[in-house]
């Protein structure tokens, strides 16, 4: 399986801004053969992402969707959209919709059944809070994330890839060290019990991202900040 770069744009970039900053990485980068990137911009820049991305080894990604296909429910985004937008995949669980948008684990299980029913792969986040951590508890509250988002789907989770983000690590600027994701990453794995695909989030940067990416156990990371700036999230896909 090759290693993936999933870039999360997050309430930033609009059109405009999404293309330049796509024709940057592209040109910085080159022709990218061993590697997958995924491009997660925000729902209003899907299209003209996608135009640029057409052909290309650069995936497309939403930050969020539904559980309905369609129906009365006011700025809200189906999945079946996102995939005439030419999404195949979409973040579900981030810590930003668990914490700031106040989504539980329910909301987020029944997003990810329709994510797999509609054909999308989807990008499941799991982490914990700084106090979690500092409790002791970081297993016990992954695990009921994944219990509490996989109900019922257990028997589907080689079609999921899961991103362990803690959430101290996100935007703080504080990565967590290989050996603190390299842990989380096993206990994640012993819970699949089949092989998975598990990516690391939380203020992955140039300087950080080669040292991620030589643990086996790292398949990939999501990338907030740093794939903002064509340089930075170039230099990121340029992992060695
Ligand atoms: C994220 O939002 O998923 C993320 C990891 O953000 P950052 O890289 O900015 O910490």
């Amino acid at each position: 399986m090759e290693p993936i770069i999933a870039g999360n744009w997050k309430m930033n970039k609009d059109p405009a801004e999404s293309r330049t900053l796509v024709q940057e990485v592209m040109k910085s980068v080159g022709d990218i053969k061993d590697r997958i990137v995924i491009l997660i911009p925000p729902f209003t820049s899907l299209a003209s992402v996608c135009e640029l991305t057409r052909n290309t080894r650069f995936k497309l990604g939403a930050q969020n969707m539904h559980w309905e296909r369609s129906g009365a429910y006011t700025g809200e985004i189906s999945g079946l959209f996102l995939k005439s937008l030419g999404c195949e995949y979409v973040v579900l669980g981030h810590s930003e919709r668990r914490h700031v948008m106040g989504e539980s684990d329910e909301m987020i299980n029944k997003k990810l059944k329709v994510a797999l029913e509609i054909g999308l792969i989807p990008i499941f986040c799991m982490g914990e809070t700084e106090k979690e951590r500092e409790s002791g508890s970081t297993e016990d509250v992954i695990r009921g994330q994944f219990d509490g988002g996989l109900k019922g789907i257990e028997n589907e989770v080689h079609k999921i890839i899961f991103a362990y983000e803690p959430v101290w690590a996100i935007g703080t600027g504080k990565t967590a060290t290989p050996e603190q994701a390299v842990e989380v990453h096993k206990f994640i794995r012993g819970m699949l019990k089949k092989p998975g695909t598990i990516l690391y989030g939380g203020s992955v940067k140039p300087d950080n991202i080669d040292t991620l990416m030589r643990e086996d156990e790292i398949q990939g990371v999501l990338v907030g900040g740093a794939s903002l700036k064509p340089e930075s999230f170039a230099r990121v896909i340029k992992f060695q």
